[in-house]
């Protein structure tokens, strides 16, 4: 206890659903699986739904599936000059964004007597990785003269720092930096990569896709959202995952603290409103697996906050104690109980 709930059949089902969809305009999918640090079941599930690549932004979460014996390429999301040698080992492809970076695998590609491909990722507003647009001519010749590695791809990256929607104008931007270098340079590369989960709506709504054929997913294969507005997507599972934690306290209490005021046990001093006396119940989850603005309780409990191992709730009701109540949780919240090693993950089964 606490344990973190995981439907395969559903994961598989909304990567289905989704490479079917994507499938109809010519877009391949990469199943991006940091989110579940890289568990090889999960990765399974979504191989068997139907995407191409599966990519993660660990290389310890790649390993751990290279380990595993995933049949499928893997890729490689963010890359670090110092963990080269280790990336050509374990990943087919890398996005990159640094010459020096991009030096140091082909060196040890050459090391290893085989080729890395490699995908170049276009800064086009979001301000989180990516090549500037006006540097990328001599960005991307510099890559070519570079011996055992290969260019496979350019790609981009939006919804994710600075908030930025991919939109018809953004894609048709990365459409035509795409173009111009593939003329420029007589290329003919094999991934145009538009984005990842918020690229849905422009997807759904663009009249053309200009050249995009391949889409990152995680958080629409894992939870079904449309994270450009956080929309669940229709016809896909939302509820995959569940965290279920146990009843270690249920009582009326005032829900006033008092006596005289400090700091609570992370520095700060919290405002309370007074609401009388109401149920209140205490289960056994903390902020050390899970910030609890990431959770809904599945019973329909207000839930008041939680210090680092103690989760409050208040609802109509009292609990028996140990009773296990169920939660569902947002992207931060699965990245997080997924990383706590407090958590069990279990693997259910349903009828549906
Ligand atoms: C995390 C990540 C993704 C997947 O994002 P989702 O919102 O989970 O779909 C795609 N591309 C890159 C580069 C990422 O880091």
């Amino acid at each position: 206890m606490p344990r973190l709930e995981i439907i395969l059949a559903q994961i598989e089902q909304n990567a289905r659903i989704l490479s079917e969809l994507y499938a109809t305009r010519g877009v391949s999918l990469m199943g991006v699986s940091k989110a579940v640090l890289g568990d090889p079941a999960i990765a399974q599930a979504m191989i068997q739904g139907g995407v191409n690549f599966i990519a993660d932004s660990r290389l310890e979460n790649l390993a751990r599936m290279r380990k595993a014996g995933l049949k499928t390429q893997l890729v490689l999301l963010r890359t670090a000059l110092s963990q080269a040698e280790a990336v050509v080992r374990v990943a087919d492809i890398s996005l990159n964004t640094e010459f020096a970076t991009l030096k140091c695998l082909s060196y040890h590609a050459e090391q290893q007597r085989r080729q890395h491909q490699v995908i170049v990722m276009v800064e086009l507003g979001d301000l989180r990785e990516g090549v500037m647009p006006c540097d990328l001519p001599q960005f991307i010749q510099q890559t070519l003269s570079l011996p055992n590695l290969k260019l496979v791809g350019i790609g981009c990256n939006l919804a994710c720092y600075g908030a930025i929607k991919p939109n018809e104008r953004n894609m048709a931007k990365l459409s035509q930096i795409v173009s111009d270098l593939e003329r420029k340079f007589g290329l003919d590369l094999r991934i145009h990569s538009g984005g990842n989960s918020a690229n849905y709506q422009w997807f759904k709504t663009a009249q053309s896709l200009g050249n995009i054929n391949n889409i990152r997913l995680g958080e629409s294969i894992l939870l079904g959202c449309d994270t450009a507005n956080s929309n669940a997507i229709p016809g896909l599972h939302h509820q995959a995952f569940q965290l279920v934690a146990e009843v270690i306290e249920s009582k009326a209490k005032p829900s006033l603290p008092w006596g005289e005021v400090c700091q609570d046990a992370f520095g700060s001093v919290p405002q309370f409103r007074d609401r009388g006396s109401e149920q209140r119940t205490i289960v056994a989850l903390g902020k050390q697996d899970i910030a609890s603005g990431s959770l809904q309780s599945k019973q329909q409990l207000d839930i008041l906050g939680a210090s680092s191992d103690h989760l409050i709730l208040s609802g109509q009701q009292p609990f028996p104690i140990g009773q296990e109540l169920q939660f569902s949780l947002d992207y931060g919240g699965l990245l997080a109980a997924m990383t706590s090693p407090f958590v069990e993950k279990r693997f259910v089964h349903t009828l549906e």
